[in-house]
């Protein structure tokens, strides 16, 4: 009923509308009757032309003996002076009609009428957009998603610190009393963080799922709205929801969307602000009693509030990780067991290949195979299906459709087996695992070194062999095509970075180890530098970016004839996995060096 009456309303808005749109319409298209001279009117009185006339203080319409409709405008203030011409008229036998106002009086008005009824739709509009979002939350909240209390810790792999210090959460939901009893504090708010996709979202739900108590989500980005005081009336009603409940999980994601430290003047600020306030009073609000507890997820605790932290509040933070390779195998078997997997998959090996995945990097890796096994007609996902989607989620997508001209294919196989031959050439570098000349997202080809294991620091060595190998590329293109491409922009980038946190952070130039502010870093940590340091920065990361150039030179020069041989493969074969690369090499004198 409550959301019938708008409707009604609405309804009933656009029926007056179309009803006076079209009676304006009407009487515009009706002729509208001749107007003749007062004097006129009266000789067509003496003459006795006139049958009837429908008066009023503006016109009269008046219509003649012919039939002819005609009509005058009498003279202001003409029958207060002239009261006996009316019964003059009717004693000559005009039928007379009397009216109060102009005949179309309410039609002079109706485009008026009719902007006004529009600016009252698009006030509905705003407001039906506003709190229509509003109460989005509100039934989102109410119903509390049925699909998280499936999930439990064992759909959780690979982050088992975090799934130990929540544990606690689990115990607290399930027997609240048992927990006072024994006069545990118990938590208000729990702050996950870690990189995008490692499974916080995921950890949260569990927590809910294995306590058995509703999950109420809700993400930062829903409280900042450009209306003021909307998010604040959100976080509002999201507790209302949550106290109803009882026991239960508060989730909000992307906390750092609302939680950024205060400062600052712009409109969006104060709108942020008192949202932030609105969930500080709630959280400093609710009776711990309830069994409500807040979890919420963010990748930049640094820059939340100072506020959001104190005890009460999200006093305990657990940090969700990158998986490691245990962590990564774990995932890789908990997402496989959804799937027919060929029991000759080695999960290890590939869990091995993919160092930096992220559970979600990982999950999809799982999800692309098992598109690429029904594409292919398979009825199980195999080694090969997992690796071609390893290689899709890392280096993007092939593009075999793009066309490239003989030149332009001639001079990526040079640039890569540049990489590729730097790489195979110095100790330090990492295994190649594949070099292709198959334009992949939006790279021309692609040279893929992985790790024997996992890398935690990195040392300097490696870090320079890690340029000489970016550089590779742009210096075959000057050997061997006595040309420059903007393929090695990427190339180019990426070493320039890998520079600048060496000087700036690492310490690892001349400059010594003190922490520099880069060039356009936002936050502003290290120091602020001088100019004349600022100078001597940019200077030493120019010299080990050249440094790197050098190098990949001297290796190409010497190894001009391993260059030509594995480009040559390319341009045959367009790809090259690991051992191939190696056979290529070895039959032009280059082994491994380490
Ligand atoms: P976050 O919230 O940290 O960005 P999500 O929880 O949204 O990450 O993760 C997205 C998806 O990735 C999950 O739904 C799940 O399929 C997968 N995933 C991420 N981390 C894990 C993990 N540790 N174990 C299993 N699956 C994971
Ligand atoms: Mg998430
Ligand atoms: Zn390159």
């Amino acid at each position: 009923m409550v959301r019938l009456l708008p409707r009604l309303a609405v309804g009933a808005a656009i029926l007056a509308l179309l009803g006076l749109a079209v009676a304006y319409w009407r009487t515009s298209r009706v002729p509208a009757p001749q107007e003749i001279a007062f004097s006129d009117f009266l000789r067509h009185v003496d003459a006795g032309r006139v049958a009837s006339v429908k008066l009023s203080e503006a016109a009269l319409d008046i219509t003649l003996t012919d039939q002819r409709v005609v009509r005058t405008i009498p003279p202001p203030g003409f029958f207060g002076t002239n009261a006996a011409f009316v019964t003059d008229l009717a004693r000559r036998g005009v039928s007379l009609e009397v009216r109060s106002t102009a005949p179309s009086i309410g039609l002079q008005y109706a485009p008026l009428l009719i902007a006004f009824c529009f600016m009252g739709l698009l006030a509905y509009g705003v407001y039906k957009t506003t709190t229509g979002r509003i109460s989005s939350i509100d039934n989102r909240a109410r119903t509390a998603d049925p699909d998280s209390s499936q999930v439990r810790f064992g759909d959780v792999a690979g982050v088992d610190e975090a799934k130990e210090e929540v544990a606690e959460i689990v115990e607290f939901l399930r027997e609240p009393q048992r927990f006072q009893a024994l006069g545990g504090r118990i938590p208000r708010g729990v702050l996950l963080v870690g990189p995008p996709g490692t499974g916080k979202t995921l950890l949260a739900r569990a927590i809910a799922g294995e306590a058995g108590v509703p999950f109420l989500f809700a993400s930062g980005s829903d409280f900042v709205e450009m209306y003021a005081g909307v998010g604040a009336a959100r976080v509002r009603r999201l507790f209302k929801d949550a106290r109803k409940h009882g026991s239960c999980i508060v989730f909000i994601d992307e906390l750092d969307a609302v939680g950024r430290a205060r400062g600052g003047h712009s409109l969006s600020h104060e709108e942020r602000e008192q949202t932030l306030n609105q969930l500080l009073v709630e959280m400093d609000g609710f009776d711990p009693q309830l069994g409500v507890v807040v979890i919420a997820a963010t990748n930049r605790a640094d820059i939340l509030d100072q506020a959001l932290l104190r005890p009460g509040r999200f006093d305990r933070q657990v940090y969700v990780a990158n998986p490691d390779l245990k962590g990564r195998e774990e995932i890789l078997r908990v997402h496989l067991r959804k799937v027919t997997t060929d029991p000759a998959v080695d999960v290890r090996s590939i869990a091995r290949g993919t160092p930096g995945f992220s559970g979600a990097d990982l999950a999809n890796v799982v999800n692309e195979a098992a598109l690429l096994a029904g594409r292919n007609g398979r009825q199980a996902v195999v080694s090969s299906d997992l690796e071609a989607a390893r290689d899709k989620v890392m280096m993007g997508a092939e593009r075999r459709s793009i066309a490239l001209t003989e030149q332009e294919r001639v001079t990526c196989a040079w640039h890569e087996a540049g990489h590729a031959v730097v790489a195979a050439a110095l100790p330090q570098a990492d295994p190649l695992h594949k070099v292709t000349i198959i334009p992949r997202g939006r790279a021309m080809g692609v040279t893929m070194q992985l790790p024997e294991t996992d890398r935690h620091t990195y040392t300097k060595e490696f870090l320079d062999t890690q340029i000489a190998i970016l550089m590779g590329g742009r210096v075959a293109e000057e050997l061997f095509m006595q040309n420059m491409t903007s393929g090695a922009s990427n190339d180019i980038e990426r070493a320039t970075d890998i520079a600048s946190h060496m000087v700036c952070e690492f310490g690892m130039s001349p400059l010594g180890p003190l922490a520099f502010s880069r060039q356009g870093q936002e936050d502003g940590k290290g120091r602020h530098v001088s100019e004349e340091t600022a100078r001597r920065v940019d200077a030493e990361i120019q010299a080990i970016v050249m440094r790197g150039y050098d190098r990949a030179r001297d290796v190409l020069d010497v190894h001009r004839g391993a260059v030509d041989a594995l480009a040559n493969a390319l341009l045959d074969v367009e790809s090259l996995e690991g051992p191939e690369i190696e056979s290529v090499l070895a039959r032009s004198g280059l082994t491994r060096a380490h």
